[in-house]
């Protein structure tokens, strides 16, 4: 029995498309505390994150049972960047170990906190997938109270693909009436592209209880409009609350045009479209380098990591 790297199970869900992978999250709970995040109906104080007892050790041992030919995905129930890693520095040496061993990794992460490592990640088989649900800083601090604002993660991608290591974006959740003008999403997606994102995955939100109370107290004048689509109009899947799947499939069909407009590929995440999908993965684990080059265009010494735009709340 493994003890903190565990095959990747969304709860046997079947509109999960993603290959094979390792979960590994060195933290419990999560502190960017975003309105519309599940893990609360299942990590109890989901949004006070802790430090898994004694888990560099125990990942060391994990590490020895593993199929290596298998990616490992970090994190998938926190971000490995919540606001205590900037002092504990706890995912920096889980990365250092993952890359002087040689396993393949996607980070998946909402802070731009990732760019300190990038000296582990340039020399590993590395990709980073970056959450971005939308350009606006004023709608970001609602949905993302205590994530590093749209425009520092935009930057953190820019340093990372400069710097040779594939990265990916997710446009993830989409909320209707919140982030879905289609403007402002081109407006996103325009510069992920620029700045050399090569995938886009995407969904749309989907309600539990206990996220839904969040959006309505920091959405109040959203009520109405979230209550008829989810509650009345919308359906359950697998435990979760869909939008109707019209709508869904209008939103991803929307996204991809442009995603593919810009030459990246697309996917939607768990909405049961994979004929929209034009990558071999959903989840960009297509893009780790299969060996592990040194892909350094720029110096490291031509950006000030130290000055990145991180605040711990
Ligand atoms: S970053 Fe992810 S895990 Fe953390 S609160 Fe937000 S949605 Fe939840």
């Amino acid at each position: 029995m493994p003890y903190v790297l565990r095959l990747f199970d969304p709860w046997r869900n079947p509109m999960c498309t993603c290959p094979p992978k390792y979960s590994l999250s060195p933290y419990t709970g999560c502190g960017h505390m975003c309105r519309y995040c599940y893990i609360t109906s299942y990590i109890r104080d989901g949004f006070k994150p802790r430090v898994k007892e004694n888990f560099i050790s125990k990942l060391l041992i994990d590490l020895r049972k593993i199929d290596r030919s298998i990616p490992i995905s970090i994190s998938n129930s926190s971000d490995p960047y919540t606001p205590q890693e900037y002092g504990l520095k706890i995912t920096r040496e889980t990365l250092r170990i993952l890359a002087s061993r040689g396993f393949k990794v996607i980070v998946l992460t909402k802070s731009d906190m990732v760019v300190r490592d990038i000296d582990i990640l340039r020399r590993g088989m590395f990709t980073v997938s970056m959450t971005v649900t939308t350009i606006d800083d004023r709608i970001a601090s609602v949905l993302e109270p205590y994530a590093p604002p749209p425009l520092s993660r935009i930057k953190a991608l820019e340093m990372l693909t400069s710097m040779g290591i594939p990265c990916s974006a997710r446009i993830d959740p989409i909320i209707p009436g919140v982030n879905d003008d289609p403007r402002s999403l081109a407006k996103l997606i325009s510069r992920l592209a620029e700045i050399g994102v090569r995938h886009i995955a995407s969904s749309t939100y989907k309600a539990k209880p206990d996220n839904f109370r969040r959006m309505i107290e920091a959405l109040p004048e959203k009520s109405t409009l979230l209550r008829r689509l989810y509650y009345d109009e919308g359906y359950i899947i697998h435990g979760v609350r869909y939008l109707p799947s019209k709508l869904r499939l209008d939103y991803m069909r929307m996204v991809k045009e442009i995603v593919e407009s810009y030459g990246m590929t697309f996917s939607s995440c768990r909405e049961g479209f994979r004929e929209l999908q034009s990558s071999p993965t959903c989840d960009g684990t297509h893009l780790i380098p299969s060996e592990n080059p040194s892909r350094s265009r720029i110096s490291l010494d031509d950006y000030d990591v130290d000055g990145i735009g991180y605040v711990s709340p």
